[in-house]
């Protein structure tokens, strides 16, 4: 496999977290904990996991909105954690985002047209007239038609003010697209619309994406790989349809069976999990499922497995896959 242009390594952000009493010290939230995720040219890496396991500030951190408490994020080999500055605003060029809410991404007072130049403006590289034939021509791309051009975010649909933000974060000519639930807050016949736009988008401007959704079935439709999100955690990561079909973490076996059926006769054979979602406030001791775990082990509770590789390209972060544990525990 070619050398992947982003490489995030041991990455960790942590939130001191408001003192309830003067004297008491602060407690720290671990949003992200020991993350390591790799990201290969023209790809989309689907990013899944229930809300609050970390998966957007993991995505803010690696444009630079959250500065990571400690770890690396290589960008063809070097750490944007440690960019200021000019070469600060030069990443900025190079990685982009688009957000859950198309409404509140966007500035009220501001029309569609000079939204989208507005990351021009302030890099500076293109000419007036060079600018407004690039917004024109954006705006196409995504759908809109021109006549949209001075309109305010409150003339537009949801999906509309989405296509803006798409427009917006390819102004620059960006090499990856970091995607927090872009079609989360829409209607879902906009949903598949927009989608397909990225889709067709990615191809046309050969960019690689960062897609993060709670949605498993928005996630398949756009991922060539998945990484599952566990309280700060990657727990497993392999090609999408092997997901899919042959997935190894009992968390990732628990969400897939939550999918409802394709057909009513069908059985649901969804996996209840019982056991409280443990607190990602504090230090946290084993692996982050075991409250919740039907096979946990008494090992399961003291160390916290790493992200092995089980098969070819495939990872998981369980001691079932590993054979030691395995004949210890007599499973
Ligand atoms: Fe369950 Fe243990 Fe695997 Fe964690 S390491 S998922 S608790 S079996």
């Amino acid at each position: 496999m070619a050398e992947p242009i982003l490489r995030v390594v041991g990455l960790n952000k942590e939130f001191k977290l408001r003192k309830s009493k003067f004297r008491e010290p602060h407690k720290i939230l671990h949003a992200v904990n020991q993350v390591n995720l790799e990201l290969y040219k023209g790809e989309t890496l689907g990013i899944i996991g229930e809300s609050g396991c970390g998966k957007s500030t993991l995505g803010r951190c690696l444009v630079r909105l959250h500065q990571a408490t400690s770890g690396q994020i290589l960008l063809h080999g070097q750490d944007i954690n440690e960019l200021t500055g000019k070469d600060l605003k030069g990443l900025r060029r190079e990685i982009q985002m688009i957000f859950q809410d198309p409404y509140s991404s966007l500035n009220p007072r501001k029309t569609a047209g000079e939204t989208i130049e507005e990351p021009m403006i302030v890099h500076g590289h293109l000419s007036k007239p060079e600018r407004k034939a690039r917004v024109r021509s954006l705006m196409n791309e995504v759908g809109l038609s021109e006549s949209h051009i001075h309109r305010f975010p409150h003339e537009f649909s949801g999906g509309q003010r989405q296509r803006i933000n798409i427009a917006r974060a390819l102004a620059l000519d960006p090499e990856i697209l970091v995607c927090d639930e872009p079609v989360s807050a829409l209607d879902v016949s906009v949903q598949a619309q927009v989608l397909n736009l990225l889709n067709s988008l990615q191809k046309q401007h050969e960019l690689t994406m960062i897609f993060i959704s709670h949605d498993l079935s928005v996630i398949k439709h756009v991922s060539d790989r998945i990484a599952i999100m566990y309280l700060g955690r990657v727990v497993e990561q392999c090609n999408a349809e092997e997901i899919y079909t042959d997935a190894r973490h009992p968390y990732t076996k628990a969400l897939l069976s939550a999918i409802p059926p394709e057909s009513p006769f069908e059985k649901n054979s969804q996996i209840k999990l019982t056991g409280e979602i443990p607190s990602p406030i504090g230090e946290q001791i084993g692996c982050p499922f075991a409250s919740r775990c039907p096979y946990v082990m008494e090992k399961c509770r003291r160390v916290t497995p790493k992200l092995t590789e089980v098969a070819k390209d495939h990872l998981v972060a369980c001691y079932l896959y590993d054979s030691q544990s395995a004949r210890e525990s007599g499973s």
